[in-house]
């Protein structure tokens, strides 16, 4: 018993002290999502997943972090804490609270509904090829197409049927081994192009203008009620869409 008193009694996980950061860094581009950012590193540093990388950084999964795991993530990906928290949606709010529950992501507060957090991906064959990564702002639910390219976004593969993950081997292929690059995009209607501009324009705008996003959310899901006023039973435009295909959300935007 008393040889052990050199134990040191606030001694931190051993993985803690022991994890190096990654030997290559990546520089986040511009609006990169969390997921397109962890996955370049994952190439770069010949890691095995993302699951490994969170797991080198005591992330418990791929989702809304805490502070504490934002920290240990930035170190070891040698990325800027600032910079780290800004990629990161961190729950607000809540039930306990009498809050509305929400996430806070780069300089905006949104309502859990309007954000994909969790491991399933939508993908933009054309941004793939171009820019070899994924928009954050395609995790915004009412994003059916990419705002740059003006195709359909994914989250189905077309060959397998399956979900996109984020525990997909890499960024552009499927676990069945399709290759997102090479899919044939496919162009969205002027209409579903102009919805999806303007909430990126929202998405995009300086921290200052506030309720820019807030508006832009709200007039998706007018668009919704609209569609719905000539007889549909349940649901509104602010039911929680998040788990719902692209192609039933584009349907119940007007889009198809
Ligand atoms: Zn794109
Ligand atoms: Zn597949």
């Amino acid at each position: 018993m008393e040889n052990q008193s050199w134990v040191p009694c606030s001694a931190k996980p051993a993985n803690a002290m022991l994890r190096l950061p990654l030997a290559l860094r990546v520089e986040p581009y511009f609006d990169e999502s969390l997921s397109s950012v962890l996955m370049r590193l994952v190439d770069a540093n010949g890691l095995r997943s993302i699951g490994a990388l969170l797991r080198d950084a005591s992330c418990v999964a791929f989702g809304p972090l805490v502070s504490a795991e934002i920290a240990e993530l930035s170190r070891v990906c040698r990325i800027g804490q600032s910079t780290m928290r800004s990629m990161c949606p961190i729950e607000v709010g809540g039930r306990a609270r009498g809050a509305a529950f929400s996430y806070a992501v780069g300089h905006h507060v949104i309502e859990a509904r309007h954000l994909l957090v969790r491991d399933r991906e939508r993908i933009c064959p054309l941004c793939l090829l171009d820019g070899g990564m994924m928009l954050a702002a395609h995790r915004l639910t009412w994003m059916t197409a990419c705002p740059v390219h003006a195709v359909q976004l994914l989250d189905v593969c077309p060959q397998c049927e399956k979900p996109i993950m984020v525990t997909r081997p890499n960024m552009v292929q499927c676990r069945c081994g399709l290759d997102f690059s090479r899919i044939s995009p496919i162009t969205c209607t002027l209409e579903e192009a102009d919805n999806v501009r303007y909430l990126y324009q929202c998405w995009c705008s300086p921290e200052t203008t506030g309720s820019g996003l807030s508006e832009g959310l709200a007039a998706a899901e007018k668009l919704v009620d609209c569609r719905r006023a000539a007889g549909a039973k349940n649901g509104s435009g602010t039911v929680d869409r998040r788990a719902v295909p692209l192609n039933q959300m584009r349907y119940a935007l007007g889009f198809i």
